[in-house]
């Protein structure tokens, strides 16, 4: 009797852990974009709390990474990488952050060049400097932005590299269309002026428009050769540019170094 119990109680936990990991999934192939957003603790009324994780996290994340052998890719490295026609290096990830936050420069700068990873941001070019002006205040608490000096110092490192996620963080979609191409256009020219280099990757903010042909071809004529949806998974490397958009693995607040394993091997990590 004490065993059926303790079989029935081992049954349910079994099917408890499923519910949350993709354990038994396959591995599937492709390329690895882990997405960050804020390092940091959650302010007093976020509701997007789980788009924090803490510096303790992010840490042992980056940790984990290099134990396991992963190389970390900066934007300029997959250029080449697409450009020469190659496979991708065995184990190798790209870390991504989206908007720009100044948490990145205090919190996660200085733990990557300690540890010797490296990364990229999707910068709002119109908040650089300024604070997450598209979210509304009484559901996201304003934070400061990482100023030009911040960008510049973090790229000089060669830690960092930039692409662009816009001038002002809009949904694309509810634009006229020639508005919509601005925000694209425009963000990779002033971008490409204030850092000197060259941005070849390109991030759609909420998603919006990664996966409407008509917003997507504005993007990829932008001269963007790297467009980054907001769609978990992985993604068939060789890359077919012209069939779809690039997909990441997003990094919740909650999550363990489990999750990012399930991630980068499986795809996803919780089923819902
Ligand atoms: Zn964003």
């Amino acid at each position: 009797m004490a065993l059926t119990m303790t079989a029935a109680v081992l049954m349910l936990l079994g099917f408890a852990a499923s519910a949350r990991w993709t354990w038994w999934r396959a591995s599937v192939p492709g390329l690895k974009v882990l997405c960050y957003h804020k390092i940091g603790v959650p302010p007093r009324g976020s509701k997007l709390g789980e788009l924090w994780v803490s510096p303790e996290k992010f840490r042992a994340q980056i940790k984990f990474l290099l134990k396991n052998g992963y190389t970390t890719l900066l934007f300029s490295d997959l250029k080449k990488l697409r450009a020469a026609g190659t496979a991708l290096p065995e184990k190798s990830v790209l870390i991504t952050f989206d908007d720009g936050y100044e948490n990145n420069y205090l919190d996660a700068w200085p733990i990557l060049r300690e540890l010797g990873a490296k990364a990229n941001i999707f910068v709002v070019f119109n908040t650089i400097g300024k604070v997450n002006l598209w979210h509304n205040p009484a559901s996201e608490p304003w934070v400061n932005m990482a100023t030009l000096e911040q960008l510049r110092e973090m790229q000089d490192s060669g830690v960092m590299e930039y692409g662009s996620h816009t001038m002002n963080h809009p949904h694309l979609s509810a634009l006229k269309p020639e508005d919509a191409a601005w925000e694209m256009t425009e963000s990779k020219r002033q971008l490409e002026s204030a850092f000197a280099r060259e941005m070849c990757a390109f991030a759609y903010p909420y998603g919006d428009g990664a996966y409407a042909p008509e917003i997507r071809k504005k993007a990829l004529e932008a001269g963007y050769i790297f467009d980054f949806s907001f769609r978990q998974g992985k993604t068939p490397w060789p890359w077919e540019r012209e069939t779809a958009t690039i997909d990441r693995l997003f990094i919740r607040g909650g999550d363990n170094n489990w999750d990012l394993s399930l991630q980068l091997s499986r795809g996803a990590s919780r089923l819902f």
